[in-house]
């Protein structure tokens, strides 16, 4: 073990304590630590936990979930609204509103409803069956369920009655036709809606999620049909019921202007309603967008360059300084943050598997006279390598790499000697590496390039696709880092392979925290047979769940949530199993009993030829209907 490194160089390396935003820390153990509340001292070791949750029976991979973080994030931007409002005298009040279709788990959910009832936070809803959850679940006087989505007439009516159980309901327009659909159920049903418009901005948002906004975004009312919409509600003597106007300009915004400039020309859409006699409205929602800092950077799509207070502060301050002017009176303000609230709380934490290492220090025999020629060749290489003759050498490597290939499928090279020739390549390159990193300005080429080559695959027990699907689809950068070791030097450089059997199934961007970009491979500790080794992928708790697919049928993992006690302990609150192999062949239509029979069946026909004995048959069915009730990922052998 190298002894000059210490858990605070690891910090560096990985970053944590730019993304971890106080929440995650290297402790002096060398493992990752959980402070829920960033300004708290109430710790828990993250290694520990992982632990003890497997001593439970509890399987990796884990999705461990923390409630007190939730709890500190709806905090945290109440309270830097508090403030913005506070600072400009604004005379309206924050709202927010938490979009569930982030991620619906039912105790999630349950959870911000339950710590946002202080801070009135609601819930939106952006499709039927979300509605149905969100009515069920809210509850808390004043808070608001904003209607977003596509809607039919029962999402509508369905909307509108909720009214009549107290629920503050908000039925945003968010295509044109809904308003003449929202003017027919109300007379039917003899109730008065409370309407918002969505507006279509030309102002767009950055980032990944640019297309959610602009001309053609596929939300909102153009500033045409807006001007209809109004005249409409005055004909029918409906105006005072529009209540609210909104936009959105798509998630994870980036830059602080595009904050600023979607205010500006959203609030100026309410100004103008204002005037034009929606009197009634008293809301103005800001959509969502406030972004999380994945990569600590502040410059790049996985990343913000403004704090939470900033955001507040832009938009309270925005919107007086418009609604003064006009006299207007100030609108409360209403946020649809999802991303911000849910991100921090959740943590990914896999085993790896395996390693696949290229790394050789010597040949593999002693080449001699013997010997096909490019074999000697390549052992001289090997020998009279150093630094001053790098390039030759390496010009001369490339040349007898391609060249051996070529010998081989001529049939001039046997298979012997081809591999002979592969593993004398691995210890070539691994000596140039190490030469090249010697002098990295001059040699830096090179160095990328065998490195890349050579670089181990960790082989981890995850999926990709099932729990970081952005990672795959979007190219989104997430914060991972091994969370144990870290008091000791990584000295390997890796890609992480997830368990599916596509190519894509890998994480290959990771945090480069030197150069602010992002490099394809990660620093890790060598892979002790024999011995654990934990990888956490961290900030996974918004959308990746919900979007998360069953890839080769690797189904949900496992998930606890995990509250603190005032003891400065810790209690596992609950704990969702994930599928079981036959709850993830249900969902393509295979049946366990079904398959149970058919393979009962071959071993009675078996049997009865004598292939197979009947202690083997009933082995084999015992196998078989353990693995349908088992874990889709790899499990430990009891
Ligand atoms: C998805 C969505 C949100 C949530 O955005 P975040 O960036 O996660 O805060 C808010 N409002 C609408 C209309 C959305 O579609």
């Amino acid at each position: 073990m190298e002894t000059n490194w210490s858990p605070e160089q690891s910090s560096g390396l990985y970053g944590i304590n730019t993304w971890g935003q106080g929440y995650f820390k290297v402790n002096e153990k060398g493992n990752v630590s959980i402070f829920p509340s960033p300004n708290g001292t109430a710790q828990v070791d993250l290694l520990e936990l992982t632990q003890d949750l497997l001593d439970r029976g509890i399987r990796v991979p884990i999705m461990i979930r923390f409630t007190d973080i939730l709890k500190s994030r709806i905090e945290l931007i109440n309270d830097c609204f508090q403030k913005a409002i506070n600072d400009h005298n604004y005379k309206g009040i924050y709202q927010g509103v938490y979009p569930i279709k982030v991620n619906q788990q039912h105790l999630l959910v349950e959870e911000l409803v339950r710590y946002g009832e202080k801070y009135r936070l609601g819930l939106e809803c952006g499709s039927k069956p979300e509605l149905l959850v969100v009515l069920a679940l809210m509850n808390t006087k004043e808070a608001l369920i904003i209607c977003n989505g596509f809607k039919d007439v029962e999402y509508i009516e369905t909307a509108m009655l909720s009214q009549k159980l107290g629920r503050n309901t908000i039925i945003v327009v968010d295509r044109y036709e809904e308003l003449g659909m929202i003017i027919q159920i109300s007379k039917k049903i003899n109730a008065k809606p409370k309407i918002g418009f969505r507006a279509k901005l030309n102002t767009q948002g950055a980032g990944k999620w640019v297309d959610s906004s602009g001309a053609r975004s596929k939300f909102g009312l153009t500033s045409m049909e807006i001007v209809e919409g109004v005249e409409i509600l005055k004909k029918e003597g409906m105006i005072d019921c529009l209540e609210l106007l909104h936009y959105h300009v798509g998630s994870q915004i980036p830059v602080i202007q595009n904050v600023k400039s979607s205010l500006k020309e959203g609030a100026r859409f309410f100004t103008e309603l204002y005037e034009m006699g929606a009197t009634g409205l008293k809301y103005i929602d800001v959509g969502g967008g406030l972004g999380v800092d994945y990569d600590g950077t502040g410059q790049s799509d996985s990343s913000i360059n403004y704090s939470e207070q900033e955001y507040a502060n832009d938009i309270i301050s925005g919107l007086q300084a418009l609604c003064d002017e006009k006299k207007i009176p100030h609108p409360n303000v209403v946020t649809e943050s999802g991303r911000f609230l849910v991100a921090h709380h959740s943590i990914l934490v896999f085993n790896v598997t395996g390693v696949n290492n290229l790394y050789r220090y010597a040949l593999p025999r002693v080449i001699t006279k013997e010997d096909p020629q490019i074999l000697q060749e390549l052992q001289y290489i090997f020998e009279k390598i150093n630094i001053d003759n790098l390039n030759e050498c390496y010009n001369d490597l490339i040349q007898l790499k391609q060249e051996s290939l070529q010998l081989f499928i001529y049939g001039v090279l046997s298979l012997k000697h081809r591999a002979d020739a592969e593993s004398m390549y691995w210890a070539i390159a691994t000596k140039m590496i190490n030469f090249a990193s010697q002098n990295m300005a001059e040699f830096e080429d090179i160095y990328n390039h065998l490195q890349q080559e050579i670089c181990a695959t960790y082989f981890c027990n995850f999926s990709v696709f099932q729990s970081v699907p952005d990672s795959w689809a979007v190219g989104q950068i997430f914060p991972v880092m091994p969370i144990h070791r870290l008091e000791e030097k990584p000295t390997q450089i890796a890609t992480l392979a997830d368990l599916t059997c596509d190519s894509d199934g890998k994480i290959e961007k990771f945090i480069d925290i030197e150069n602010g970009g992002y490099k394809k491979t990660i620093q890790v500790h060598d892979f002790k047979e024999g011995q654990q080794y934990y990888i956490g992928v961290f900030l996974t708790g918004a959308y990746q769940e919900i979007l998360g697919d069953l890839h080769n049928l690797f189904g949900d993992t496992d998930a606890v949530h995990v509250s603190l006690t005032e003891s400065g302990g810790y209690i596992i609150d609950q704990y969702v199993p994930g599928d079981t192999v036959t709850e993830v062949l249900s969902y393509v239509q295979f049946h366990r009993g079904q398959l149970i029979e058919k393979v009962r069946q071959a071993t009675e026909e078996s049997i009865s030829k004598g292939i197979i004995s009947k202690q083997d048959a009933k082995l084999l069915l015992k196998h078989y209907e353990e693995g349908l009730s088992g874990y889709t990922y790899l499990e430990e052998a009891e």
